[in-house]
């Protein structure tokens, strides 16, 4: 077998003309762009290299963004006052704190202080919580991004058993929470999948990796998985960004894993171009909740 290739940049371009379309619909109306505030920390090199990317794709949608740019001795105080100044700043209508931060600030201290409207990483313990009782206000990016390339593909999780490799709060639990969820009006990135998460304590990978219809990659280990792990005809979707030798490798190995699954989605190529579509997706909500509010 060889795998169709889950093409995430395609499908991405398409879902941010739609984002667009919705931003131009917003001016016609009278109602201002949305905005999002990007907020990076010191010299971290991939940071600033994902940072451009986001702002890119605002522009492309015509969501406005502004790079708020803080030295690498930034205390966590001097960052918790900018990220204050965001929430009281009414054009601003999402918050992103690129991470990871310097050592000297807590993340979690910073992830709170983001006002839980403005949350359009779905960081917050408030948006975290309200998706783990299936009524979520946003989505985080990554996890939403799989979601979308899904259900995009024709590929529908109902009922599916769902193997998602990694337990972090931006990809595997999260995402393990939307897939296992029931699909209701509220909800309607409900899986309604039978979810197991494997972890780094999982005993016999390969055994569990096996009993799955669909494969979620999130180790942030290269080529990690690879073909013997999968079931002949399985879905396989790799979140892994790992530089390896200035290269970007994903978690699976695509040669093996192309042999046996039916479909795979690229690195690059696949989830990362979903993730920042989800981004602008989030902006647009945040508008739209503030312009209620
Ligand atoms: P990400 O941001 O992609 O989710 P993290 O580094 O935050 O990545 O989390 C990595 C996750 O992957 C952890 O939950 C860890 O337990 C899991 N993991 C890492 N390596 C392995 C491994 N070799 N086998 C199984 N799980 C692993």
């Amino acid at each position: 077998m060889t795998a169709k290739v889950l093409d995430g940049k395609a499908l991405a371009q398409k879902l941010r003309t739609d984002i667009a379309a919705k931003v131009a619909d917003r001016l016609h109306r009278g109602l201002p762009a949305p905005g999002l505030a990007v907020v990076l920390v010191g010299e971290h090199a991939p940071s600033r290299v994902y940072v451009r990317n986001k702002q890119k794709a605002c522009e492309q949608v015509g969501i406005r963004s502004w790079l708020y740019e803080l030295p690498e001795t930034t205390s966590q105080q001097e960052l918790l006052d900018a990220v204050d100044r965001l929430n009281a700043d009414p054009i601003v209508n999402g918050i992103l704190v690129q991470l990871p931060l310097p050592k000297q600030i807590h993340e979690d201290a910073i992830i709170r202080a983001v006002h839980p409207l403005k949350d359009v990483d779905a960081f917050h313990p408030e948006n975290i919580g309200l998706l783990a009782v299936g009524m979520p206000r946003y989505l985080p990016c990554t996890p939403f991004g799989v979601h979308q390339l899904l259900v995009h593909n024709d590929i529908d999780p109902t009922g599916k058993r769902i193997v998602i490799l990694g337990r972090s709060n931006i990809v595997g639990k999260p995402l393990a929470l939307m897939l296992m969820q029931k699909k209701t009006i509220a909800h309607p990135t409900g899986g309604d999948a039978t979810v197991t998460v494997a972890h780094r304590q999982t005993r016999d990978l390969a055994d569990i990796l096996r009993t799955a219809d669909i494969v979620v990659a999130a180790a942030g280990s290269p080529r990690l998985v690879t073909g013997h792990m999968i079931r002949p005809g399985a879905v396989v979707v790799d979140v892994g960004t790992n530089q390896v030798e200035g290269k970007l490798v994903g978690d699976v190995d695509f040669v093996t894993v192309a042999e046996v699954a039916s479909a795979l989605s690229p690195v690059p190529g696949g989830v990362g171009p979903m993730t920042i579509t989800m981004l602008l997706q989030n902006t647009l909500l945040a508008a739209q909740w503030q312009d209620a509010a």
